[in-house]
């Protein structure tokens, strides 16, 4: 096997479904393209409806490319002409509502996959399966016996039993409390990553995505709009839209300066060297929650004009004298009034902007 040689692959892939009408193809996932490397976690984020589920189902072998192709180690899996079926894939994949067998014990869940073993063999490597997700205990349990979070390991453990080159999860955390999730999503990467599984996942949840890939695809529409590190997406959006769906902000106007600076209405903010609009060009500026930072010593003021409570801190709706609205988050314990007055500062450490 080549070690250089992409785990998963997929060269301007798109899947549509049969109009209602019959007359033709509905385009859902438009040339598409990624690669993923083996031991890697990537993750295709993006709005409900956008297809993802979609695209995971035609790596899976459960819906046919109408143009691209799928390449597994290699070799094509999936083209407009070929459509290797999915058990010979030797893809693993966890559903969006885990699908449990209700009738099956935990360990004949997670066995189900290992049918050319020997029996007794089954039971150890489910077993030893059970103990990696820390279920051990819960062998003879039945799913319904189980909480959300562990039905989940459960489903897991049966995807990651038979060892496949490739695991797929779809929104693997939408059917479970918000408070778990977080918890859980690094606890399923400390899974993934010490038994060296490839996993491509699917969610509209950016802190799902943030918690647990290396890579995230943002999807828009059926088509990847930028690919990259969580850190990137967050601190260098390619486009209006990565920067609207991930992270808390606002776009303010602003015009390029001399020496590489952008003028805004609350100061003069230093570009990147790779910056090149020219002077006097009016762009939008992006300002996350976390640039504005609360000072009470601050002289710049803006009235406190909505305010969500989050723990450890509060996401601000700020507004300037001239009407500008901005967010910030501020550490709970300023626990400011609707309509007081508080002291901002720009804390803005990389500058993101965009054409008018
Ligand atoms: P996501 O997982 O991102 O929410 P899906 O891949 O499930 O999106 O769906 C993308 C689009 O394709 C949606 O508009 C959905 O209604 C449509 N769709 C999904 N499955 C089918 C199908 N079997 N036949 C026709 N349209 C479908
Ligand atoms: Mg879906």
């Amino acid at each position: 096997m080549n070690e250089t040689q992409p785990l998963l692959l997929l060269e301007n892939v798109r899947v549509g479904y049969p109009r209602l009408d019959g007359r033709g193809w509905m385009p859902i996932v438009e040339d598409l393209s990624l690669s993923l490397a083996r031991g890697d976690i990537a993750c295709l984020l993006g709005p409900s409806g956008c297809g993802k589920s979609t695209i995971l189902r035609a790596i899976c072998g459960f819906e046919a490319l109408q143009e691209g192709q799928i390449k597994l180690n290699g070799k094509i899996v999936s083209s407009s002409s070929i459509q290797v079926a999915p058990n010979l894939r030797r893809v693993g994949m966890v559903f969006q509502d885990f699908a449990l067998f209700p009738h099956l014990n935990v360990l004949d869940n997670v066995v189900f996959g290992l049918r050319a073993l020997a029996v007794s063999k089954r039971r150890e490597v489910g077993l030893a399966w059970l103990e990696r997700v820390s279920l051990a205990d819960k062998a003879q349990a039945y799913p319904h016996e189980l909480s959300g979070g562990q039905q989940q390991r459960v489903a897991l453990a049966r995807a990651m039993a038979p060892e496949p080159d490739l695991i797929l999860l779809d929104e693997p955390f939408s059917s479970l409390d918000i408070d778990l999730r977080e918890r859980l999503a690094t606890e399923m990467r400390d899974i993934l990553k010490s038994n060296d599984v490839t996993a491509l996942l699917v969610t509209h949840d950016q802190f799902e995505a943030f918690a647990l890939a290396d890579h995230i695809g943002v999807m828009s529409q059926g088509h990847m709009v930028q690919w990259d590190t969580p850190y990137d997406l967050y601190h260098e959006p390619s486009s209006r839209y990565v920067a609207d769906f991930i992270g808390r902000g606002v776009f303010v106007p602003g015009t390029i300066q001399d020496g590489a600076t952008v003028e805004i209405e609350l100061g003069r903010l230093q570009l990147d060297n790779d910056h090149h609009d020219p002077v006097g060009t009016v762009v939008d500026v992006l300002l996350r929650a976390d640039d504005i930072q609360h000072d009470d010593t601050s002289p710049l003021l803006a009235t406190v004009v909505r305010k969500t409570f989050r723990g450890a801190d509060f996401l601000y709706t700020l507004r300037l004298d001239s009407g500008l609205d901005l967010v910030a988050y501020v550490p709970s314990h300023h626990d400011h009034a609707l309509g007081e007055k508080i002291g901002i500062r720009l804390g803005v450490d990389h500058v993101v902007t965009f054409p008018k």
